[in-house]
């Protein structure tokens, strides 16, 4: 496909602009252009058509299933982005004076309460702008609360080793050490061996419940006592509330400190890399360690205050605003009943399609029920097909279906891990099945053609090696066209 400079003639442009009426100003000397940018010239036709070809080119929720592990990819209501658009939130400026937006703060109020209401905490900040940013804001504050009680030996982070990525990620960019805490066989925490970890030395554990086999650890009241009677603080990453929210609540499985993900669980499209928001909420104890700039009641409403041992900024103003309003929307839409409702619904739909695929493919830790996903192994298909998790997966492609998350997590081999979500109907889910299922039978028939998927796309597999290792990020413009 042409890029726009590529398409691009000389003079062709669509030049809207009215003609100057105003005395023209001029930059300071040295600050002007020494040439006139090169930016493309089309049509607006042209324009406009390229710009939908891009699309034709992504799969999103509105091309089809997308039951991407641990990214929520559910269906998100138009309504909620005409909310955020609306003037009111969309027009305001940053800067403004607290007393002529109450109205915003009061969204950033409102979600907070309902958000601490499903949470189990008591405050939270909307700053943080994805979730990985939420974990570190967590650990700074986690951080700060250890050295101003003088406890300066609290080095480690405690995580699983069924963690998501950013965990240990996030704890070493905050200078902690990170300590892998084996999974016991039914895929929980291993408690002896928490046991043995958990210490003087402990700053937190981090951990993800349903975890990311999409299991709920029964255990887990145990679990945060044995790391709160070593002095350490529990931090759960609630990027995967989907499962649990208005059912079971963190702090009362004795967190301390959560990280949601707006952008999954609660309203925002993500995987275009668009804006996001990951909230931090935490107990009392922990409240003055927020981020500066924490909505507060004052003599003349609400306005922004720096908490007494705040752990600074982590994000200009309020973080990604209008994220935060499509959340409030969705949470006032669902309401009391509708969300736990909404995840009843994911948890459901997973254990609806992990019955549908049980016989045909092998499930990783599937003796009892699932949580809002769930993770096949095709460690024995590959072994008698040839056929691996990275084949389903594009085949998948092929058939309008986007691939579930591949080799994830690290403790299950040739893993695939699918999270239908509650939006999904049941006509869906047994297409997606029956999809799979027939692929299975093609893996014993014609191996072949699954190591050749997908075969409908413009780029079939590429090179991940070389684009790992030696990547051509620069893109080198042709000629310009006479
Ligand atoms: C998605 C996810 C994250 C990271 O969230 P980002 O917004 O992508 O930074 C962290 N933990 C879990 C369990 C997740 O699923």
């Amino acid at each position: 496909m042409e890029l726009l400079f590529e398409k691009s003639r000389k003079g062709r442009g669509c030049d809207l602009l009215p003609p100057l009426d105003v005395p023209p100003a001029h930059l300071m000397e040295g600050m002007g252009r020494e040439a006139p940018l090169d930016l493309p010239e089309l049509s607006e036709v042209e324009l406009s058509r390229h710009y939908s070809a891009l699309e034709r080119r992504a799969h999103g929720v509105n091309n089809g299933f997308y039951p991407l592990g641990s990214c929520t990819m559910k269906y998100n209501p138009r309504l909620h982005e005409e909310l955020a658009a609306l003037p009111g939130f969309a027009g305001v400026h940053p800067s403004q004076d607290p007393a002529d937006v109450q109205g915003c703060l009061k969204v950033l109020r409102l979600a907070e309460e309902l958000l601490c209401e499903i949470t189990g905490m008591d405050a939270m900040t909307f700053q943080p702008a994805a979730g990985a940013h939420g974990e570190l804001t967590a650990l700074l504050m986690v951080k700060k609360y250890h050295l101003d009680r003088g406890d300066a030996g609290r080095t480690k982070i405690l995580a699983p080793d069924s963690a998501h990525g950013t965990n240990p990620a996030s704890a070493a960019m905050c200078g902690f050490t990170v300590v892998n805490v084996p999974s016991n066989p039914q895929g929980g925490v291993d408690l002896e061996a928490l046991r043995a970890a958990a210490g003087p030395d402990t700053a937190a554990l981090m951990l993800t419940n349903p975890n990311t086999l999409g299991l709920f650890d029964p255990n887990i009241l145990e679990i945060t006592q044995i790391v709160h009677d070593a002095g350490g603080l529990c931090y759960y990453d609630g990027a995967n509330l989907n499962a649990v929210m208005g059912v079971v609540r963190p702090g009362d499985m004795g967190f301390d400190l959560v990280h949601l993900n707006l952008h999954k669980t609660f309203s925002t499209p993500h995987g275009g890399g668009g804006p996001g928001s990951g909230p931090v909420g935490c107990k009392d104890f922990l409240r003055d360690y927020l981020p500066a700039g924490y909505v507060e009641e004052g003599p003349r409403g609400l306005e922004l205050r720096d908490p007494e041992k705040t752990i600074g900024r982590v994000k200009a103003f309020c973080g990604n605003f209008t994220v935060v309003v499509k959340a409030l929307a969705y949470l006032l839409t669902l309401g009391a009943e509708g969300i736990p409702q909404a995840a009843q619904g994911a948890v459901l739909n997973a254990n609806y399609l992990r019955e549908q695929l049980r016989g045909t493919y092998d499930i990783a830790y599937g003796e009892g029920p699932c949580m809002h996903e769930f993770v096949l192994t095709l460690e024995k298909l590959k072994k008698e097909t040839g056929v691996s998790a990275l084949d389903v997966a594009k085949a998948l492609i092929d058939q309008g279906i986007h691939p579930p998350t591949m080799y994830f997590p690290l403790i299950v081999e040739e893993a695939l891990m699918f999270e239908p979500t509650e939006t999904e109907s049941r006509e869906t889910l047994d297409h997606a099945a029956a999809v799979l299922k027939a692929i299975r039978a093609q893996a014993d028939t014609d191996p072949a053609a699954l190591h050749a998927a997908p075969v409908t796309t413009p780029i079939g597999r590429p090179d991940e090696v070389q684009a790992a290792r030696h990547p051509v990020l620069r893109y080198r413009p042709p000629e310009v066209q006479p």
